[in-house]
């Protein structure tokens, strides 16, 4: 039976190949961090590409914390959520993020993928109304599949386009909307206006949900997110984040806001019902980050130093650089094969970056994706220039 599935899937995955998207893993042999080992690659190489962004995915402070939880509440927990999954641990961590978002309430799952995908589904129905950014990460899109609610797309963080969806959402009948986007868009790195998106939902009667997947921790006067760039609070309803990236990087999502919004999701929430608790090791260590956050700002300010100092090297070399808001950099190339090129010969230079191109982001805006953390050294940021200078010079993209 398997023989012509078998042919089937190799035809695939040949022509994912010819397309150049078929996805190789690297293999890394030290923790995460700014420099690391990998297998098969002679000596260290400085790592470019993590949303490691509070460099905290190996503190010592939070790896502590984590076999502290561990050994005080177990490896696992054998359980969803609601039939004998919650410790104390759980709850106190949502209080935490509560507090850090200025919410009512928290929701954990598994992962930001599951907060997401078990939003909309349970809270709006055929009346309603989803109305998505078209840079919206997968997770957004496909929670808004599982919902009956009509769907409205509009262009990347384009205000006008959103105004026409709203209007159309009214023309259809639709009882509530609800304009979904993520707080910083993955490719370009840039800040969903908030401000104006709220102004927006006001106006038109909307509510609004933003994920702050790569935006909390980063965005900000403290690293905050979105909501306190912007001085959203109270105007964004609901908030889904994950503790994958900035915060810590194991593993875990939420759901954050309104009580009521919460109280619902833990009674309809598939991901949520029908998937097991977050472990003990990362719950305690999420807490003990949330505990760094509170006491110190000093991750936040040295990422945007970071990001500050990178961007205004690559800009005084010649590179053609996306106006960064966050801790993601764009240096575009514009071709596809020339991005291909570029991020190969950064590796032998020992820089890992990544280089995207259509259909992963417009046609002729290929480019090099640069992720910078506050776990990079002055000397990581200055390796990385020499190294972005002598490949743009060989590949003919500098001309000094
Ligand atoms: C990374 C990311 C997710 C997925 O988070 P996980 O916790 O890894 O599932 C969801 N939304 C956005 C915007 C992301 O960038």
């Amino acid at each position: 039976m398997y023989k012509n599935f078998k042919d089937h899937l190799a035809k695939e995955l040949d022509s994912i190949k010819e397309a150049g998207l078929y996805k190789n893993e690297r293999v890394i042999v030290t923790p995460q961090s700014a420099d690391i080992k990998v297998e098969g690659n002679d000596g260290e190489v400085l790592n470019f590409c993590a949303n490691n962004y509070l460099g905290l995915a190996d503190n010592s402070r939070l790896i502590e914390a984590a076999r502290e939880a561990m050994e005080n509440r177990g490896y696992g927990m054998s359980s969803v959520r609601f039939i004998c999954g919650t410790q104390d641990l759980h709850k106190q961590l949502e209080k935490a993020i509560s507090d850090y978002f200025k919410t009512e309430d928290t929701i954990l799952y598994a992962a930001c993928f599951d907060a997401n995908g078990g939003l909309f589904e349970p809270l709006f129905s055929e009346e309603d109304a989803i109305i998505s950014d078209s840079l919206n990460h997968a997770s957004i899109i496909d929670g808004v599949r599982l919902c009956k609610a009509k769907r409205f797309r509009y262009a990347n963080a384009d205000m006008e386009d959103l105004e026409r969806c709203l209007k159309e959402a009214d023309n259809q009948g639709c009882r509530f909307k609800i304009i979904a986007t993520d707080g910083v868009f993955s490719m370009d790195g840039n800040v969903a206006p908030m401000d104006k998106i709220c102004a927006l939902a006001e106006k038109c009667g909307a509510l609004v949900m933003v994920d702050e997947s790569h935006s909390a921790g980063v965005v900000g006067p403290t690293g905050h997110g979105v909501a306190e760039q912007f001085d959203c609070y109270g105007k964004i309803d609901i908030f889904t984040g994950t503790l994958g990236k900035a915060f810590g990087g194991a593993m875990g999502g939420f759901t954050t806001g309104p009580k009521e919004v919460i109280d619902m999701l833990r009674q309809r929430s598939r991901p949520y019902l029908f998937s097991n608790s977050v472990a003990p090791s990362i719950v305690g260590a999420s807490l003990e980050m949330f505990k760094m956050l509170k006491e110190s700002n000093e991750l936040n300010a040295k990422l945007k130093e970071n990001v500050n100092y990178f961007r205004e090297k690559m800009l005084a070399a010649g590179f053609d650089i996306k106006p960064t808001q966050s801790a993601i950099c764009a240096v575009m190339l514009y071709d596809a094969k020339l991005s291909q090129e570029f991020a190969a010969e950064m590796q032998k230079e020992g820089i890992f970056v990544t280089g995207f191109y259509y259909p992963v982001v417009p046609k002729g805006q290929a480019r090099i994706r640069v992720q910078l953390s506050a776990a990079h050294e002055r000397e990581h940021l200055d390796r990385a220039v020499d190294a972005f200078i002598k490949v743009g010079r060989k590949l003919g993209v500098l001309n000094k």
